[in-house]
């Protein structure tokens, strides 16, 4: 690259000694068609533009050469065209006039206020002296120490002779944008101008460098990706406006002769790449899709193959096209920012805000390069005034974001911990049911226990009741109310039963049916209550006379009973009757004073039976018996024939 450089510098030293041999022989310059500008004491400042001519160079030319009648009718007036020639434009001369109109010897300052220009070389024409004043040329690609006055821009001192009028021929070439602005000063008036533009510049580094530093503090801080592409792009930012001003050449890469050249293109690209990625994040286009997203995909491309190609294969087309999609890619921008806040984006709103800011800045610097605007201080530093406020807007509105993220976040948490609330109440209202449930259940168990308890009670109470009752109805079945005896139907059974076994054991059985003697008679007499009365005595008396265990006596019918007499032979069993029969004789049954007489007639049978035998059999020979012993006169014992 220094090789390069070398060379190139040395082919132009070359050129510039073959144009001065040239102008020996050459003739005449012609005269600018434009007057030459006159100036007084009191003349300060003059701005040149728009009173000068230029000639598009075809082939290189020396000053002798440009100034030469073959070139005389090719000159234009510059109010034809501004002095913004466009990217890629082969060198320009520009020629002016200038006429001393005091009375001593003055210098003034040529600045051209274009830092990025590759070449610069002024010569003067001194139309007195007929004489050429050659320059050493300078430009950006060039080393400092050409510069006729160590500046950011290019300032040539240019005296003249009291009265003297010259012609000033400058060439500027470059491979960037070609655009030409030029002042004239007077030393004084320079200085004080001076002053003003280093504290605006001062100003502007001063803020772009704390937004920078703060941000990155930022960042540092908050890890959030839209900070650290937002430093990128003030860092960007920082160097294009270096580059711009020409203060990055006089004091940064002054040494660096490979950015020397791209550095302002570079930059630039650089700054809307970090500007697409910035926009990328901080409106969150990969969320919102579509066209936004897709638009900015393309930018964020093309920014970032310019950027590489500036830096190591620069060509015709990129070099074409970065004004253009500059222009494109910030309408673009605007237009996604508008779309966005119309689609309730909060962070577009303030985007918005800050694009303007920078997008009429440019504009007006736009309008005063082209001339539509006159050059002024103002709109000299809008676009820087602009710059600032985006970058200041910017930090507000990510400020802004970052804010209104966290309120978000603790508003989602406060949710959550509501929610966390809610649950863990809703999970202790739950234990206290189960609990509650578990103590129903308990007591529902409990009273369940003691009611079965109570009901297992009543139960067994209503049993043994039961049973009691059965009892007593089986005891009353075979019950005779009056006499307490057993009735009948108990006599018959038993008699059934101990047939059977008799017959089994081969033991004998015997019956007695006794029958109250005259008894009609006794109730006749005395009633049927007293006849009872007496019914009970003999029934009592005569279940005194039975001995054993076994012995059974039973009411047989109205005034009969009948005795069973297990395991007994039908003798013995008449000796029970006669014991009978006298027992109930000896009754001394007294009613009013008078004693009733009381005697039973007996029947007896008894054998051992056998063992298809029914009851009948036995009864009716015991029923033999008593008839026999009635019809015997009453009061007596008869037996029935043994069988
Ligand atoms: P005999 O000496 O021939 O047995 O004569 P009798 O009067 O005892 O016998 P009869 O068959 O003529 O009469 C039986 C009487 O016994 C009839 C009835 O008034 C009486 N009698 C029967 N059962 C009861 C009773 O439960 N109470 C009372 N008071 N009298 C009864
Ligand atoms: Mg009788």
């Amino acid at each position: 690259m220094r090789l390069l450089y070398r060379t190139t510098l040395g082919l132009f030293f070359l050129w510039l000694m073959v144009g001065n041999g040239l102008a020996a022989g050459g003739a005449d310059p012609t005269l600018p068609a434009t007057p030459s500008i006159p100036l007084f004491a009191h003349t300060q400042h003059v701005a040149i533009d728009g009173r000068l001519e230029y000639l598009i160079e075809p082939r290189p030319l020396s000053a002798i050469q440009a100034a030469g009648p073959a070139f005389a009718d090719q000159w234009v007036e510059s109010s034809a065209k501004g002095l913004s020639f466009g990217n890629l434009h082969p060198p320009v001369w520009l020629r002016f006039g200038l006429i001393n109109q005091t009375d001593w010897e003055r210098s003034w300052w040529l600045e051209i206020g274009s830092p990025t220009l590759d070449y610069v070389s002024v010569n003067v024409y001194r139309h007195d002296r007929g004489a050429w004043h050659f320059n050493p040329p300078t430009g950006q690609l060039l080393p400092l120490e050409t510069r006729a006055v160590q500046h950011r821009h290019f300032i040539q001192p240019l005296s003249l002779a009291p009265g003297e009028e010259s012609t000033v021929y400058v060439r500027v070439a470059t491979n960037g944008e070609l655009m030409v602005y030029m002042d004239l000063w007077q030393q004084n008036a320079f200085l004080l101008n001076e002053q003003f533009q280093i504290l605006l510049l001062g100003l502007f580094f001063g803020a772009l460098a704390v937004m920078f530093l703060y941000n990155w503090s930022l960042y540092f801080f908050t890890r959030d990706r839209s900070y650290l592409f937002y430093v990128f792009y003030v860092f960007f930012i920082i160097l294009f406006a270096l580059a711009e001003t020409g203060l990055g050449n006089q004091y940064l890469w002054h040494q660096v002769d490979w950015l020397k050249g791209i550095a302002y293109p570079l930059f630039a690209s650089a700054s809307f790449l970090a500007a697409a990625l910035f926009i990328r994040v901080f409106l969150a286009l990969k969320s919102e899709g579509g066209w936004v997203y897709h638009f900015n995909t393309f930018f964020v491309a093309y920014w970032g193959y310019a950027t590489l190609a500036f830096l190591f294969f620069p060509h015709y087309l990129l070099i074409k096209s970065v004004l253009p999609m500059a222009a494109v890619g910030s309408l673009v921008a605007m237009a996604t920012g508008i779309y966005l806040w119309a689609r309730g984006n909060t962070s577009a709103k303030y985007f918005i805000i800050a694009w303007t800011f920078l997008n009429v800045g440019t504009l007006l610097h736009v309008l005063m390069l082209n001339r539509t605007i006159p050059r002024t201080p103002f709109t000299q530093y809008i676009q820087m005034v602009g710059m600032v406020m985006e970058v200041v807007l910017l930090s507000v509105a990510l400020a802004e974001r970052i804010n209104r993220t966290r309120k978000q976040q603790r508003m989602a948490q406060d949710e959550v911990l509501q929610l966390t609330e809610n649950i863990s109440k809703a999970r202790e209202e739950k234990l206290m049911i189960q609990e509650q449930l578990l103590e129903v259940q308990r007591q529902a168990n409990e009273a369940l226990e003691v009611r079965v308890l109570d009901r297992t009670n009543e139960l067994e109470r209503a049993l043994t009741n039961l049973e009691a009752a059965n009892k007593e109805l089986s005891r009353m079945s075979f019950a005779d109310p009056m006499t307490k005896l057993f009735n009948r139907r108990y006599f018959d059974q038993i008699l059934a039963s101990e047939i059977q076994r008799a017959s089994r054991t081969q033991h004998p059985l015997s019956i007695i049916l006794a029958d109250i003697d005259s008894f009609k008679q006794v109730n006749d007499q005395h009633g049927h209550l007293i006849g009872d009365e007496c019914l009970r005595m003999v029934a009592k008396t005569l279940s005194r006379q039975l001995g054993r265990s076994s012995d059974l006596i039973a009411r047989y019918s109205g005034e009969a009973f009948g005795i069973l007499l297990p395991a007994t032979a039908p003798q013995n069993a008449l000796v029970v009757a006669d014991r009978a029969r006298n027992a109930v004789e000896q009754i001394n049954f007294i009613h009013r004073g008078r004693r009733i007489p009381l005697s039973v007639s007996l029947g007896v049978a008894g054998w051992i039976p056998t063992p298809r035998e029914t009851p009948d059999l036995m009864v009716t020979a015991a029923e033999h018996a008593l008839l026999e012993a009635k019809q015997g006169g009453h009061n007596r014992v008869a037996s029935a024939d043994a069988r």
